[in-house]
């Protein structure tokens, strides 16, 4: 069982558009991260890449940013039915 340091809240989190990704300040100086990916897997650990802490995040997946999938998503379109 992993050790955590802390419980986030994830609207204490700072979150990067760009690369859909958490970030949270670690006490070594560098910073905990989570891919807004694995939030949606289920993952709540995030880990610092500098030392061996994680935090735990709080959060409701019904309150997430929307993922914005790979390029080479095949949407089907349906018909609606009028
Ligand atoms: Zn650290």
């Amino acid at each position: 069982m992993a050790s955590i340091y802390e419980e986030v809240e994830i609207e204490d989190m700072t979150y990067d558009g760009d690369t859909q990704t958490y970030f949270y300040p670690c006490p070594c100086g560098d910073k905990f991260f989570i891919p807004l990916e694995d939030l949606y897997d289920g993952e709540d650990i995030a880990t610092c890449p500098s030392c061996t802490l994680k935090i735990r995040i709080i959060f409701d997946e019904a309150n997430l940013p929307e993922l914005i999938a790979p390029a080479d998503e095949e949407e089907e379109e349906k018909e609606e039915k009028s």
